[in-house]
Parts: structure tokens; C-alpha cells; sequence
């Protein structure tokens, strides 16, 4: 199979006339840190590649009424060091982004590529999950907007056709006295998590019963996966609730065996994350306060 052709697309509208008359064999080609080692392994076999990095318009990172957006070109590293009073509004974002491989991988990859790739172990996808974000999807010929749970389909396989392009992601700013953790187990610092979870919790006026709660796990299924059941049951409790919910987590998990860890491990090892997860954002909740700038 020869090299694909590079080819560096000037405007939104040559990229999306290009996907159109390509189809899969064209990739698009963001921050390159899945994509390039997919083809370096022989895994994928584009014939071209979309360079869009060059763009303009596709770096947008900012909040409006109450939403925000997330270009195509936002780099895992400026999610990872967003300003102070963005990083209340979603306080998950700085947490999961300085979780993402090691510096040199979080200068290039974006969180829209990390959506498009849709690893089951990667945290954006889980995040986008627990938030229940929006994705905008653009085509030549139409724009739709899916909501993140019918984006996660299974194992690197997005609800994205090959003539589409992910525009943005949008992510619903906290309300006030929320708190959030994003906690993975790791060998090392930067790899995969062989469990992950996102949790968010919104506290009730008293700050102490849980007024909403959010919890996703990665790296323990075909897709993230959220969990509804555990949700439920934190709704109007307080801390007393989080063993309760943490059980109803190991239900949901589908972990398997493979070369880093046995499925009954992971298992185990949600129960463990899930409560631990719980605790800090409640703690973090607790102590937020949040500008009001939303
Ligand atoms: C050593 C190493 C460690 C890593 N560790 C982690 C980790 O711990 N956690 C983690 O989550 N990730 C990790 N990654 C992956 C990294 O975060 C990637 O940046 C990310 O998965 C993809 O983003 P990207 O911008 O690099 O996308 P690319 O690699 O450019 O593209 C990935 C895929 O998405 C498609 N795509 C990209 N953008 C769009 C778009 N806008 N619309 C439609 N399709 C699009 C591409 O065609 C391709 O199929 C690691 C990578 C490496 C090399």
C-alpha cells in the first residue's frame, strides 16, 4: 500500500467537498497522536489525509449561555491549563486533559479527535458521556447534532460518517456547588487507564444531599459506559450513599481479561475508583464556589 496523500485543506468548505467525493478513503488528520501510529501498525490504510490544522475558526474554546464550545483544534493542553474561571465551570476538563499521555501527545491531540477515535479507554469520550454533551456534525451537504450517548457505538467506532467532520463538541457548564474527579488506575503516568471514572456531583443549598450526580466509567467496556443505576440512588442522598453506588458501578462494568489486568480486576477496581471518585467531588463540591459569570 503506497504512503496516502497529504493534502492541507485552506477552507471548511474544501475539506467538506473533499470528504464528500473521498468517502473512507480519506482520514482527517487533527492532532495525528491516534491516528498516525493506527497507520504506522497497518490498521488503518487511508488514501488520503486531511491535514486541518490550518483552519481558521476551529480553535474556538468558550462558554455561551451557558454551554461550552469546543472547536476541533482545541489541543488537550489548553483544556489542561484553561483560565481559572472557565476551569470552574467545568471543573472535569483540567482534571481529565493532565491525565492524557505525556506533554508532547497533549501539545498535538485534540478532545474532538479523542471523541472521533472513540477508545473505550480514553477519558474525553467518558467525559463527554457523564456531561451529556452535544456533538455538532458537519457535512457538505448537512449538520446534525448527536448527543454523546448515541455517539459511543463500540470499540474505536463513532455514530460519524466518513464524509462528516466533527465541528465541535458542547459541554454544559456545572451549576453552582459542583464538584468533580476524574480518577484512573495506571501503571505508569500516561498510559490508558485499565479503569477509569468521571464523577460529578451538585450539592443541594445545604450543601450536603446530592441534587445531581454523574458518573462514567472508561476503560471497562466497548464504549465509556455511564452509570444510570448509580446515579439514581445518589440523587437526594448524601455521602452515606456512595458504597450503594459504587455496587451498582461494578454491575455496569464490562471489563475483560487482557494483558494488563483480569476482567474480575477491573471489577473490583471500579467499586474501589467509583467511591474514592465520590468522595473527592463531594469534597470539592463542598468547598466550591463558583464566579458568577455563568
Ligand atoms: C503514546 C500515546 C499515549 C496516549 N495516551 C492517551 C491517554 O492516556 N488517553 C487518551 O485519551 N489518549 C491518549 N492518546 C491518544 C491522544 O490523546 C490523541 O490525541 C487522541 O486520541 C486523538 O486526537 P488527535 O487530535 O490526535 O486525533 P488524530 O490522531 O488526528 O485522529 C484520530 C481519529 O479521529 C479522526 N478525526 C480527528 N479529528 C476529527 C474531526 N474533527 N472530525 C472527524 N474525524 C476526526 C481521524 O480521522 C482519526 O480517525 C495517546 C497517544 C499516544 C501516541
Amino acid at each position: 500500500m503506497p504512503p496516502p496523500r497529504y493534502q492541507r485543506c485552506s477552507s471548511i468548505e474544501e475539506l467538506l467537498a473533499t470528504l464528500q467525493a473521498q468517502g473512507d478513503r480519506a482520514k482527517i488528520l487533527a492532532g495525528g497522536q491516534s491516528l498516525i501510529p493506527i497507520i504506522s501498525l497497518g490498521l488503518a490504510e487511508p488514501e488520503v489525509l486531511l491535514d486541518i490544522n490550518r483552519l481558521p475558526g476551529l480553535d474556538c474554546c468558550g462558554v455561551e449561555g451557558g454551554v461550552a464550545r469546543i472547536g476541533a483544534l482545541v489541543r488537550h493542553v489548553t483544556l489542561e491549563r484553561l483560565p481559572q474561571a472557565f476551569a470552574a465551570m467545568l471543573p472535569v476538563l483540567p482534571m481529565a486533559a493532565q491525565l492524557i499521555g505525556h506533554a508532547a501527545i497533549r501539545n498535538r491531540g485534540t478532545l474532538v479527535g479523542s471523541l472521533a477515535h472513540a477508545d473505550p479507554a480514553a477519558e474525553w469520550p467518558a467525559v463527554a458521556l457523564a456531561l451529556d454533551a452535544q456533538l455538532v456534525l458537519k457535512s457538505a451537504r448537512t449538520e446534525r447534532t448527536l448527543a454523546a450517548r448515541e455517539f459511543f457505538l463500540g470499540p474505536l467506532t463513532a455514530a460519524l460518517e466518513p464524509h462528516e467532520l466533527l465541528y465541535e463538541a458542547r459541554l454544559p457548564i456545572a451549576p453552582a456547588r459542583t464538584g468533580a474527579s476524574v480518577l484512573e488506575l495506571t501503571y505508569r503516568h500516561g498510559d490508558y487507564a485499565v479503569v477509569g471514572v468521571v464523577a460529578q456531583l451538585t450539592l443541594d443549598v445545604d450543601a450536603t444531599m446530592i441534587r445531581d450526580a454523574r458518573v462514567a466509567l472508561f476503560g471497562v467496556g466497548p464504549t465509556p459506559l455511564r452509570c444510570a443505576a448509580s446515579e439514581r440512588l445518589l440523587q437526594g442522598a448524601d455521602a452515606a450513599g456512595f458504597g450503594d453506588a459504587a455496587v451498582a458501578a461494578q454491575r455496569v462494568a464490562e471489563p475483560v481479561d487482557d494483558a494488563t489486568a483480569s476482567g474480575d480486576y477491573r471489577r473490583e477496581m471500579v467499586g474501589v475508583f467509583v467511591r474514592r471518585a465520590l468522595q473527592q467531588a463531594y469534597a470539592r463540591a463542598q468547598a466550591a464556589t463558583v464566579p458568577d459569570q455563568r
